[in-house]
C-alpha cells in the first residue's frame, strides 16, 4: 500500500553515500560527505516521480556524528512529521553511526511514520555505487502506509533500529539485524513486510530539547583479557555520568574492571553491561551483576544510557 499523493522529506546528513574519490575505481580513499542531497536525488531517475522535499541538516562522515547534530535532526524529523501531507522521511546517513542515530531516533521520537535511514559503503563516483539503489529503496519504503517506526534500508533489506547493527568494514552487505532478521525487505518497488513493524514508547522531545553542551557525559570501556581498572578511574575523574562496559561473552566483565565499575556505581555513575559478541545481547541477570544492556549493542547501549540520564534530567 503506498501514500503516493504524500510528500517524501529527504534529510541530508553526509556519508559515503554522498562521498566522492579522485578516481572512480578508488572505493576506500574517498572524502565521505561531499554531494548534497538534492545531487543524491538527481542520480536516481525513478524518483523524478516521487513527490520530494530535500533539505541539507549536516555535512559529514558520520564516524564524526555529534550530539549536536542528533537533536537538530530530531527536531527536523519531528516537525515533518507533524505536517499532514508528509508521508515519511528518508535520511541520508554514513554507515559508520547509522545504528546509533537509529537508536537514538527510535528512542527519542517512536514514530508512527516510516523513518528511513539509508546509506552506502561506496562512494557516489565509484564504478558501481549502491547508494542510488538504497536511496529509491528507502523511498519505496517511506511512502508505505504500512511502514513505521525508525529503520535501516540497504541491499533491499528493512531493518529495525533495534536489531541493526554494522557488521562488515568494506562489503556493500554490510548491515544484519541479527537472529531478530529483517523487518522487511524491498524487490522491485515492492515493500514485503516479514514481521510487525517495530514500537516503542518515545521519550519526546522535551527530553532531548536541553543545550547540548549540558548532555550528561556517557563513555564506553571495553572488558579483554588483562583488563585493568583505569579506564574506568579515569571516567569517573572526568565526571562522567554514565558508562557502558563491552563485556565479554554473555556480558562478563574482568573482574579488575567490575570491582571498579561496582565503585563507581556506588558512587552515583550510571552502569549498563553489554557484550562486545557480534550477537546475541546479554540474557539473563545474574545476582549482583551490573545492570544489563539486553540486546542493544554497546554503542547503542550507550545512547540509550544517554537518553534515559537526558530525560531523568527533565522530568
Ligand atoms: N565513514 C563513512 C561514514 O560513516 C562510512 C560510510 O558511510 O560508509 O560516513
Amino acid at each position: 500500500m503506498q501514500n503516493k499523493a504524500e510528500k517524501i522529506v529527504l534529510l541530508g546528513t553526509g556519508g559515503t553515500i554522498a562521498g566522492t574519490s579522485a578516481q572512480a575505481g578508488d572505493n576506500v580513499g574517498y572524502t565521505a560527505g561531499q554531494l548534497s542531497v538534492g545531487h543524491l536525488i538527481a542520480a536516481v531517475p525513478a524518483l523524478g516521480h516521487v513527490p520530494l522535499e530535500a533539505e541539507q541538516v549536516a555535512q559529514l562522515d558520520s564516524k564524526d556524528m555529534s550530539h549536536a547534530v542528533w537533536q537538530a535532526l530530531a527536531q527536523r524529523v519531528a516537525a515533518h512529521l507533524a505536517r499532514p501531507d508528509v508521508a515519511g522521511v528518508v535520511i541520508t546517513h554514513g554507515t559508520d553511526t547509522l545504528e546509533e542515530t537509529a537508536w537514538f531516533l527510535h528512542r527519542a521520537l517512536a514514530p508512527q511514520k516510516p523513518v528511513v535511514l539509508t546509506c552506502a559503503m561506496r562512494p557516489a563516483s565509484s564504478l558501481q555505487p549502491d547508494g542510488p539503489q538504497n536511496l529509491l529503496d528507502a523511498v519505496t519504503v517511506a511512502q508505505s502506509a504500512v511502514a513505521q517506526g525508525v529503520l535501516c534500508v540497504a541491499q533491499g533489506q528493512v531493518l529495525a533500529a533495534e536489531d541493526v547493527r554494522k557488521v562488515h568494514g568494506y562489503r556493500i552487505d554490510a548491515f544484519s539485524a541479527g537472529d531478530a532478521g529483517p523487518v522487511a525487505r524491498v524487490e522491485e518497488g515492492q515493500l514485503i513486510a516479514l514481521r510487525p513493524w517495530p514500537q516503542a514508547q518515545a521519550l519526546g522531545l522535551a527530553a532531548i530539547a536541553q543545550d547540548v553542551a549540558q548532555w550528561p557525559r556517557v563513555g564506553l570501556v571495553c572488558s579483554h583479557a588483562g583488563a585493568e581498572p583505569w579506564a574506568v578511574e579515569a571516567a569517573v575523574a572526568a565526571g562522567l555520568q554514565g558508562l557502558v562496559v563491552e563485556g565479554t561473552g554473555n556480558g562478563t566483565v574482568h573482574h579488575g574492571l567490575e570491582a571498579a565499575l561496582h565503585k563507581a556505581q556506588s558512587a552515583g555513575l550510571r552502569v549498563l553491561r553489554a557484550s562486545r559478541c557480534v550477537a546475541g545481547g546479554v540474557v539473563g541477570a545474574p545476582t549482583g551483576a551490573l545492570p544489563s544492556a539486553g540486546g542493544l549493542t554497546p554503542a547503542k547501549a550507550r545512547v540509550e544510557l544517554l537518553l534515559q540520564l537526558l530525560a531523568k534530567a527533565s522530568t
